[in-house]
């Protein structure tokens, strides 16, 4: 069985975040994310474009802010990841253990969350995970990050995940846009 795995973006800035925190829910959904949970401002519009894209080319992701995300986090590491017990944290951050070498020491029969930082990140976020997962020990980007770690996590075949009941299906082609719409 394949667990629940979250993404959970720290810190969102409704005036000054919207593009990169967006592109963070279109890769999280794109690769195999089941639940995306925004922390700081609640940001109804950002909301609604993931559900359009939705909309158009299938159900994936849930969408969830979370008001207390640390007390959440809290819960899901050491008490109920949705199932009565423990879940899995792995924090990103440029501070950690390279990816490849911390992926086979992850545990993978409990649900796991993938939680990215934002302008500030709480120091409770380092101690709370399990894994604190470094993709190249650069600054980069968040975005960059949590698209490298599920490539690799999932081993390529996140991109591959299915989508329910979409109205647009892209056909791949070297040239020009094929695109079937349902009616
Ligand atoms: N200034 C913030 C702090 O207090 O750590 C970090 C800002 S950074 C642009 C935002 C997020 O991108 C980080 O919290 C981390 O999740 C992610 N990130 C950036 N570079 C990374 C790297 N090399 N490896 C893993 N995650 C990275």
């Amino acid at each position: 069985m394949v667990e629940p795995l979250h993404v959970l973006r720290l810190g969102h800035r409704k005036g000054r975040d919207p593009r990169i925190t967006t592109h963070l829910a279109l890769v999280a959904r794109a690769m195999g994310a089941d639940r995306f949970l925004l922390a700081g401002d609640e940001d109804e519009g950002m909301f609604a474009n993931i559900r359009s894209v939705e909309d158009r080319f299938g159900r994936a992701m849930d969408l969830e802010h979370l008001a207390s995300p640390m007390a959440w986090l809290r819960r899901f590491a050491q008490q109920d990841a949705g199932d009565g017990g423990p879940g899995t944290v792995v924090h990103l951050t440029m501070y950690g253990i390279p990816h490849r070498t911390a992926i086979p020491t992850i545990r993978r029969d409990r649900p796991l969350t993938v939680v990215v930082g934002g302008a500030k990140v709480p120091p409770e976020a380092f101690s709370l995970a399990h894994h604190n997962v470094a993709v190249g020990n650069q600054p980069h980007s968040e975005v960059a990050a949590l698209a490298l770690f599920l490539d690799a996590w999932t081993n390529g075949a996140g991109l591959e995940r299915t989508f329910e009941a979409p109205r647009l299906r892209i056909h791949p082609s070297a040239r020009g846009k094929h695109v079937d719409e349902e009616e």
